[in-house]
């Protein structure tokens, strides 16, 4: 039998919780197929490993997960540690050396959830918002000089290449044409930032044609957030840069109920490393220890897991449990409304998977 080698990462604050929680189900499912197995190793790093050893993670950490076959994340932040510390000393430190260039984030409304656009005519979103993930203004590249004297100055500068626009470009394209309506948003601000947005737009138009049977569009992305408010059912594939992308996805993420709900996965696609699979949402302090945590954005990650170790039938099988569950509102945690707690959603989903014919 295959065993799948999962490095689970839980990070901080609710991460602890849901990850635990996504384990749970993965080994559900390994059960209920009969067909594979899941090897779990868990890393306690985060926050509270930095306040112990001085670093989000050891010096030999990535090596430590560099051969196992995926990585599931739950998050990384804490109050008393700067955000700049717990991002690049895990999550960025993890994603930019694996080369995890392509962030994937879809977006649906699950059944039994009431998107903040009902009264939009024909309220359906089916999105996936790629966003790339390894350049662009989240590059590093800037400093800060001066600092605390009058003429203190810092700079970010957004760092996009030919080669990262034209992968991620060409990851995008073919994702839209794997999907049904084959379409595509190239999402830039190539009026106001004229170099490297100017090159995006031009490299969308040389991979085009390497997709003819794709459509696409382009957008400006302050544009684009009304679109995806007044007209949501124009949108299927997204592509955008690092940051825009990252503001997009929160948008997205709230209009498809709530952010507890959405997924992403960044994917290194030629399998040099291994990918890793998170909810969206952060540490979430305002709820960590209450047993609230909504463990649905990790399950679905872990659907996208599945994916990617090329298991869809049974990242089907979870998907269907998943929104079984969420189509019942006594599963509805206080995010969506409801009172359930993250065990409640966590055992309604495994008894989905395994009783059901999920
Ligand atoms: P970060 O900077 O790490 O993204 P943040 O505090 O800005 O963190 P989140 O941690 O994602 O953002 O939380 C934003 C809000 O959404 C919080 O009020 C939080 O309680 C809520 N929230 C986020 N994730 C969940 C979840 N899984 N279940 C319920 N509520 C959630």
């Amino acid at each position: 039998m295959k065993t799948y080698r999962i490095a689970a990462i839980p990070g901080d604050g609710i991460g602890t919780e849901v990850v635990a929680a996504g384990v749970e189900v993965l080994q559900a499912l390994a059960r209920r197929e009969g067909r594979f197995a899941f090897q779990v190793d868990h890393f306690d790093w985060g926050s509270d490993y930095y306040k112990r050893h001085g670093r989000m993670m050891p010096a030999d950490g990535r090596e430590q997960i560099r051969h196992h076959d995926a990585i599931m994340f739950g998050s990384a932040g804490a109050p008393d540690v700067p955000d700049h510390i717990t991002l690049w000393g895990l999550r960025l430190a993890i994603c930019q050396p694996f080369d995890q260039y392509a962030n994937v984030r879809p977006t649906r409304v699950l059944p039994g959830i009431v998107s903040p656009l009902r009264g939009v005519a024909g309220p359906e979103l089916d999105w996936v918002i790629v966003r790339e993930n390894s350049e662009g203004e989240y590059a590093g590249v800037g400093g800060r000089v001066h600092q605390g004297s009058p003429l203190e100055a810092a700079t970010d500068v957004a760092m996009h290449t030919r080669k990262g626009v034209e992968r991620i470009m060409r990851f995008a394209f073919g994702l839209a044409r794997s999907r049904p309506r084959k379409l595509l948003t190239v999402v830039t601000k190539s009026n106001a930032q004229r170099h490297g947005m100017v090159m995006w737009d031009e490299i969308a138009v040389e991979i085009a044609a390497e997709f003819p049977d794709v459509t696409w569009d382009k957008m400006l992305v302050d544009a684009m957030t009304m679109r995806m408010v007044m007209r949501p059912q124009s949108i299927d594939t997204v592509v955008a840069t690092n940051l825009h992308a990252d503001i997009l996805s929160d948008l997205a993420a709230a209009l498809a109920g709530s952010l507890g709900i959405a997924p992403t996965a960044n994917l290194n696609p030629e399998r040099a490393f291994p990918s890793m699979f998170e909810p969206i949402h952060g540490s979430a302090f305002d709820i960590m220890g209450k047993g609230i945590a909504n463990p649905i954005g990790t399950f679905w990650s872990a659907v996208m897991l599945l994916d990617h170790l090329g298991e869809p039938a049974a990242g089907q099988r979870l998907m269907r449990a998943i929104e079984r569950v969420t189509a019942d509102k006594r599963f509805h945690t206080p995010d969506l409304g409801g009172s359930a707690r993250t065990v409640d959603v966590t055992a309604a989903v495994i008894r989905a998977i395994e009783v059901g014919n999920a």
